[in-house]
Parts: structure tokens; C-alpha cells; sequence
């Protein structure tokens, strides 16, 4: 081990750092492996005042999203990404050394990996056959925890099977553990399908988060830009440990355009478009040979499980089509995540499974 290496923190030694879809890489022309929109917006920057620091939390973007979340503005923190929010959410309420975290695999890689950098446990309870969250068993774990099990991970759309939550399980998950554990309902994709959501159980639990991303729906991955939504005694908490600026002004400034009625209406304009095209490519993958099982489809992404996904992984990459391939993880063998593009990356993407 290096002189640096032993520096560093132990946790931090014997860390594996996320791999994102931009580390991993991939070489093609057509990509569709990191969730994010096929299109760009034009977005209008006043630069005469870069020379400030911007404000603590930008009120133009807090008070148009809590417009956009029907909340009150008291409950809305902006952070750089949800992944930030993540991160906040672990430095805020678990102790290092002491606290855990509770996730349900097979589910989003930054939940743990943050949980590590800070020294925090990671606790699990797996999804059950189907993927939904076992919500007896999520609610056991954190009773039996002494306390120490501060906050549950749940993803929906599930990041990547596409499962949802049920809100009557919910409540009652939220009722049972309240004033020992938050829980955090991520619902970075929650655009793809908005009745879904959980915010209106915001104000009967205080402990229930919920975690929201520009990054996707938005098409604004490129800014870093994300919400929590809670109650204001969770969001004054989180404040007194977010950096001091955690917005660039820049960031702020794209964010209100793209949070003002036309901005939400080219959002929801996008949505109608990529849901569309995911309804027909999930229709045409059940027809394949090739396709063992389409999960559920609720946000921007698919998971297939292919016969031999090794093959099609291949078969996507010689024709220049990225895909993100999670044959490797725990109970999802030999499944590709799809990214939903526009018409034409989906026939690409088709062509080349009827070409197998
Ligand atoms: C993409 C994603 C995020 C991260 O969003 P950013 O705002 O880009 O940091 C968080 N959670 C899930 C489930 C995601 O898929």
C-alpha cells in the first residue's frame, strides 16, 4: 500500500468508487445507458454577476419547484443533484461508527457507496421475487436496530427494475418508525409517472423524505441540480450541513427556466414522447426470442433479461449502441438496462435485436 493510501481514511482505502455510466464509458454514437434524455434545451444566461457568491438556496427555483411539488416552500431544499441530497441526508442523521442505513437491492449503487464514504453501515433487506420492497421486513430491521438504523433507502421507479411503492404500506411503514428511522422515497424518475408520488403524505410524516433530480425528466443531467422534499424540521436539519453556496448561479439560473410553465411544459411534453416509445419498444421486446422477461415500465428505462445478454451486450456495442449491462449484480443476471431514447435510437436499438 502506498504512504497516500495509508493516509487516507479506512473506509476510504477499501472504498470502490460508483461507477457511473460517464466513468464506465463505452464508445458508440448511440447512448443509452445512463438514463438520461435524448434532447437539449436553449436556455438564456445573464452573466454580469458572476463575480457574487449566489444565494444559499436560489428563492426563484425553491418557490417554482415547491409550486411545481404543491408544497410549501418551507419544504424544499435544492442540492447539487440528488445525489448530494443522498449524501446531506447520511451526514445529517447517522452517527459514523454507530448508524446504518437500510437499502433494498437490487437498487440504485449510491445509497451504499455514500453511506461508505461517510462510515456509515450499510444494512439490507431484500426486494422480494417480484421486486417490490418487503415492507414488513424493512420495518422489522429498523425496530430491531436499536435506534441505530437511521434511514431507509426506497427507489421508485426503482432504479433498475421499475417497481413502484404502495402508499398504504408506506404510511404504515412511515407510522411504525417514526421518530427512530427517515424514510426516503427517491423518485428520480417520478415525471414519467406523477400519480405515483408520495408527496402528499409530506405533511402527516415527518419522517418521510423524498428525493427529486432535474436530471432526468428535466433533460438537465449536465447541471447537477436536485430537491428534497420533506418536512421544514428535515430540511432546517439538512441546512445547518449543506455547503454554504450549494447552487452555482448559472445552475440557478437554467433551473428557473426550466421550472417556469413553459419549462414544465416542455417537460411534460417530452414525457408523453419517451413514454409513448416505451410502450412500444416494451411491446416489441415481449415478441423477441431472444427476451426473457420486460420488468415493469415506469420510468425513462427498461430492464430486459435476455436468453444470453452477454451476446446482445455485443451485439449492441458493434453497432455503436451504449447500453448499461447488469448481468454482474446479485439476482440480475444476464439483465440490460435500456435507457428510452428517441423513435430513432429505438429502431436502431430494435434493428439490432432482430438482427440476432
Ligand atoms: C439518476 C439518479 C439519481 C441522481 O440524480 P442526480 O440529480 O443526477 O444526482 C438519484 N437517484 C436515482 C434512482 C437515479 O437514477
Amino acid at each position: 500500500m502506498s504512504k497516500i493510501t495509508m493516509l487516507a481514511r479506512k473506509a476510504v482505502q477499501v472504498l470502490t468508487p460508483y461507477l457511473s455510466a460517464r466513468r464506465i464509458g463505452g464508445q458508440g454514437h448511440v447512448w443509452l445507458n445512463a438514463n438520461e434524455a435524448p434532447d437539449s434545451s436553449v436556455y438564456q444566461l445573464d452573466s454580469s454577476a458572476l463575480n457574487r457568491y449566489p444565494e444559499f438556496q436560489p428563492p426563484q427555483i425553491i418557490s417554482a419547484y415547491a409550486n411545481y411539488a404543491k408544497l410549501d416552500t418551507t419544504q424544499v431544499l435544492t442540492t447539487r443533484g440528488a445525489d448530494e441530497s443522498i449524501e446531506i441526508l447520511i451526514r445529517t442523521f447517522c452517527e459514523p461508527g454507530i448508524d446504518s442505513i437500510l437499502i433494498c437491492p437490487p437498487t440504485y449503487g449510491m445509497y451504499a457507496i455514500s453511506a461508505e464514504t461517510c462510515g456509515v453501515d450499510v444494512a439490507q433487506v431484500a426486494l422480494q421475487d417480484n421486486f417490490d420492497v418487503d415492507y414488513d421486513a424493512v420495518e422489522a430491521a429498523v425496530l430491531a436496530s436499536n435506534g441505530h438504523n437511521k434511514i431507509v433507502f426506497l427507489c421508485a421507479p426503482n432504479n433498475p427494475t421499475g417497481n413502484i411503492l404502495d402508499k398504504q404500506k408506506l404510511a404504515k411503514l412511515l407510522t411504525a418508525t417514526e421518530g427512530k428511522a427517515l424514510i426516503v422515497a427517491d423518485e428520480a424518475y417520478i415525471e414519467f409517472c406523477p400519480e405515483l408520488t408520495q408527496t402528499d403524505l409530506i405533511n402527516d410524516h415527518e419522517n418521510l423524505v423524498i428525493t427529486r433530480t432535474l436530471s432526468k425528466a428535466f433533460a438537465l443531467a449536465s447541471i447537477r441540480c436536485g430537491f428534497t422534499l420533506a418536512q421544514a424540521s428535515v430540511i432546517e436539519m439538512m441546512g445547518k450541513v449543506i455547503a454554504p453556496y450549494p447552487v452555482p448561479g448559472p445552475v440557478a439560473q437554467i433551473a428557473e427556466q426550466a421550472l417556469s410553465a413553459d419549462g414544465l411544459e416542455v417537460m411534460r411534453d417530452r414525457v408523453a414522447v419517451l413514454n409513448n416509445n416505451r410502450q412500444v419498444l416494451a411491446n416489441e421486446l415481449s415478441k423477441l426470442d431472444c427476451v426473457v422477461e420486460v420488468f415493469p415500465t415506469t420510468g425513462n428505462f427498461v430492464l430486459v433479461r435476455f436468453k444470453d445478454s452477454a451476446k446482445v451486450f455485443q451485439a449492441f456495442a458493434d453497432d455503436g449502441i451504449v447500453m448499461r449491462d447488469f448481468a454482474n449484480k446479485p439476482r440480475l443476471e444476464n439483465c440490460v438496462r435500456i435507457t428510452i431514447g428517441n423513435s430513432d435510437e429505438m429502431s436502431k436499438t430494435l434493428s439490432t435485436l432482430n438482427s440476432l
